[in-house]
C-alpha cells in the first residue's frame, strides 16, 4: 500500500490492500467473506475516510443486497482485525497501512482534498504515554488526528493565488 500524499497507482495500492487483508484473515483463521471483502475494498477505493452511510449507499447501488446491520457488523469485524481505523472526528473509516501490527493510529488529514494518511507514530506514542503516566492515568487507546493542508493542496493553492495576482495585474494595465 502507498501513502495517500504521494503520487502512486492507486488501483495497485487498493488491490494489494485487499490481498494482504485476505492473507491476514487466513493467518488468523477468520473468514474474509464476500461482503467483508466488498466493504473493505470500498473503504480502500480512495484515501478519503468514508462514513458508514456512504458505504451503505455504494453497496445499495451495487448488485449486493446488504442490510445496514450486516454492514455495521462487517465494519466491527474489520476494526477488530486491525484492517481499518475509525477517524473519530469525522466518524468515518479508513484502511490501515500496516495491518497486522498492533497500533492505534495517527493521521494527518487534509481539509481540502479530504485525504488522510497514517503516519509513523513512535514519538507521539512516547509523548502520550508520558502524559498519561504523569497524570497516573491508565491509557487504553488514543487517536491523533492532525488537520491541515497536504503538500499537493498547498502547491495548488499557491498556483491559484499567483494566477489570481497575475489576472488582477492585467486588469490594472487595461
Ligand atoms: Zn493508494
Ligand atoms: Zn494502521
Ligand atoms: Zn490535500
Amino acid at each position: 500500500m502507498e501513502k495517500a500524499f504521494s503520487h502512486h497507482n492507486h488501483q495497485q495500492c487498493q488491490s494489494s490492500a485487499v490481498s494482504q487483508a485476505r492473507e491476514l484473515c487466513d493467518k488468523e483463521g477468520v473468514r474474509f467473506t464476500k461482503l467483508r471483502e466488498q466493504v473493505f475494498s470500498l473503504i480502500w477505493q480512495s484515501h478519503k475516510p468514508i462514513t458508514a452511510y456512504q458505504l451503505l449507499d455504494l453497496i445499495k447501488d451495487g448488485d449486493f443486497s446488504a442490510t445496514p446491520p450486516t454492514v455495521y457488523r462487517t465494519l466491527d469485524f474489520l476494526l477488530e482485525q486491525g484492517l481499518i481505523h475509525r477517524i473519530n472526528s469525522l466518524n468515518a473509516f479508513i484502511g490501515c497501512c500496516q495491518p497486522g501490527e498492533h497500533h492505534t493510529g495517527t493521521f494527518i488529514i487534509c481539509e481540502q482534498c479530504e485525504q488522510a494518511e497514517e503516519v509513523d507514530n513512535d514519538e507521539i506514542v512516547r509523548v502520550i504515554k508520558d502524559v498519561s503516566d504523569h497524570h497516573k492515568f491508565r491509557m487504553k487507546r488514543y487517536v491523533t488526528e492532525i488537520y491541515g493542508l497536504c503538500p499537493q493542496c498547498q502547491s495548488e493553492n499557491a498556483r491559484c493565488q499567483s494566477a489570481g495576482r497575475e489576472s488582477t495585474e492585467e486588469e490594472h494595465q487595461s
